[in-house]
């Protein structure tokens, strides 16, 4: 009984929230084709017509929710420059907040944190030159 309603709850604060989301999404979107040109700010494509719903907002601070009216954090970007220009800053962001618990996946080809452990697992060895040539 008591868990069906927390569920219920749940599920209702859930579409409440993703109504008001997608809600925001478009009044965002419709201001930004308001002011800006239909142009991807990356390729420079023109999009108009049926083709308009490929271009999408993108937020220059990756705040969605900082939506000034003068349009300041907004770009219009096509589909594909939108994906492209996420999965590079998700690519920053791990490169950044990069720590050793969330190392699953090791880097193939270039892994900055390679030297560093490697130099902290060599002791100092400063001090014992009569072992050196
Ligand atoms: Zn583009
Ligand atoms: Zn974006």
């Amino acid at each position: 009984m008591a868990a069906g309603y927390w569920r219920r709850f749940v599920l209702i604060c859930f579409f409440e929230f993703a109504a008001r989301e997608k809600k925001m999404k478009q009044e965002y979107r419709n201001q930004a084709l308001k002011i800006l040109p239909w142009i991807c700010a990356k390729c420079c494509r023109e999009f108009s017509g049926k083709k308009l719903h490929e271009l999408t907002v993108h937020h220059k601070d990756h705040d969605y929710k900082n939506n000034p009216a003068d349009g300041s954090n907004w770009e219009l970007l096509c589909i594909y420059c939108h994906d492209n220009e996420h999965s590079r800053s998700l690519e920053a962001q791990w490169q950044t907040s990069h720590d050793p618990d969330n190392v699953k996946k090791p880097v193939a080809t270039h892994n900055p944190f390679g030297d560093l452990k490697k130099l902290l697992s060599v002791p100092d060895r400063t001090d014992e030159n009569d072992e050196a040539e």
